[in-house]
């Protein structure tokens, strides 16, 4: 980065400074990665310079003769590594994505949205009260199980009752198969639409690491900066059984991203989609998505050996949920205490948690960042003793009861922990292991 050393040395310090903490930690946030060189190349493109309102071939602007050839080339990979008719590479990111399907198909403040409440691990653009999904838009969410699994008789229930339009079936915390042909009978027993939101798990269905929506949703979404491993975007895509219901739907959803919601498309970005749909079709990817879902198991595994709680008993993708009850811990501080021993992970809630989101009883990790530096089962484990050793340190660091109190109890534990010794000393065993695993 020698021009930007140049023009301006106090961003590329910083970038610097983020580049070797990335490469420190062990990255355990399920819904990053650490993309390619060749993404992150096209990514910094000089397609960042055009401007492309509208739809290959079907433009406003002249000079996109090499901006259409990129996003065709982008929506046929798309098209054929998931295995549908349509595919729209232009939103901006997954959140657009997912509001560009409600304005395609629902009336505001009158058709209903039913998705998974964001307490038991939906998305804020699943029907949330703070969202436009649940603002403008009547939600009638559903909730997990108390094995913390999906439970198909209560969704039934609630469909039949409710008849929302759109049923969102796709999680940011659910550790096990999402069951798409169950949601699909659901669906279409009330005439609604199936979405499917398969931003976290993306890479493994991409691959056939986990069975693809593709057969009983009327539309994909996806990010493609998760498992799929590319830049920050998403992909709208349209299915067979889409198009059956309604011969309009792609020119519906299509209309809704530009120009419902979008202006121009980000080139830059679609270049670097192609790049990682390109790198997703490759024999090496397919190992990959295999080796997150090893990795996985071994770390639930490693962990319930732990004497940890894991939410739903497990994981069957990419991700773990640890709740914390039994422990008597809060996600708030634990979350804090494994980043000064060099693991990042996020809080979260887990379902029936208690406790509000700021202070929630869990701790979400997955292994999709950590499977893309090369670590296995081996790691895996190292990785499960690291987070016990964190977690005994701090076993006698009960939140407060009372509401009041907690903010303080955290500021007082964040000083109390931040140079612990023996934290610390976690964290320089975690640099000799992630040394020995460059980022890409
Ligand atoms: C990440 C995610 C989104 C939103 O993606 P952004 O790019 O952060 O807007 C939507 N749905 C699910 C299930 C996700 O995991």
């Amino acid at each position: 980065m020698t021009s930007l050393k140049k023009t301006d040395p106090e961003t590329k310090s910083i970038i610097d400074s983020e580049i070797q903490r990335q490469s420190d930690v062990l990255q355990l946030i399920p819904s990053e990665n650490y993309t390619s060189r060749a993404v992150l190349e096209a990514l910094g493109s000089e397609f960042t310079n055009k401007y492309s309102e509208g739809y290959p071939k079907k433009r406003y602007y002249q000079g996109n003769k090499f901006v259409d050839d990129v996003e065709i080339l982008a929506q046929v990979r798309a098209k054929k590594i998931f295995g549908v008719p349509h595919a729209n590479v232009q939103p901006y990111s997954g959140s657009p994505a997912n509001t560009a399907v409600y304005l395609a198909l629902l009336e505001p403040l009158k058709n209903k949205i039913m998705g998974l409440s964001l307490a038991f691990g939906g998305h804020l653009t699943h029907g949330s009260p703070v969202s436009i999904s649940g603002k403008y838009f009547k939600a009638v969410p559903y909730e997990l199980g108390r094995d913390g699994k999906l439970d198909f008789n209560a969704i039934e229930k609630i469909a039949k009752r409710e008849r929302p339009k759109i049923i969102v079936c796709g999680f940011t915390a659910y550790p096990r198969a999402f069951e798409f042909e169950k949601f699909g009978e659901i669906a279409d027993s009330i005439n609604a639409y199936l979405l499917a939101d398969i931003s976290h798990i993306a890479g493994l269905v991409a691959t056939g690491a986990h069975e693809s929506p593709v057969a009983y949703a009327h539309i994909v979404m996806t990010t493609t900066h998760k498992t799929l491993r590319g830049p920050r975007g998403a992909i709208l895509m349209v299915t067979e059984k889409g198009f059956k219901k309604d011969p309009e739907l792609a020119e519906k959803i299509d209309k809704a991203v530009f120009p419902g919601l979008q202006g121009g498309p980000h080139d830059n970005q679609t270049a670097a989609i192609a790049v990682a749909l390109r790198e997703a079709q490759g024999k090496p990817f397919k190992e990959y998505a295999n080796q997150i879902v090893r990795n996985s198991k071994a770390l639930a595994s490693a962990l319930i050996d732990f004497d940890f709680d894991l939410s739903g008993g497990g994981s069957d993708n990419h991700l773990i949920l640890i709740d914390l009850q039994n422990l008597n811990l809060n996600g708030a501080p634990v979350a804090f205490a494994l980043e000064v021993a060099g693991i990042v992970t996020n809080k979260n809630t887990v379902p029936f948690d208690p406790m509000p989101p700021f202070y929630p009883s869990g701790i979400r990790i997955g292994t999709p960042s950590v499977t893309t530096r090369g670590m296995k089962e081996a790691e895996m484990k190292k990785i499960a003793e690291w987070i016990k050793e964190v977690v005994d340190k701090i076993k006698d660091e009960k939140l407060p009861k009372k509401r009041e109190d907690r903010a303080p109890f955290l500021k007082e534990f964040k000083a109390k922990y931040s140079k612990n010794k023996k934290l610390l000393a976690i964290s320089k065993e975690v640099q000799q292991l992630t040394k020995q695993f460059p980022i890409p």
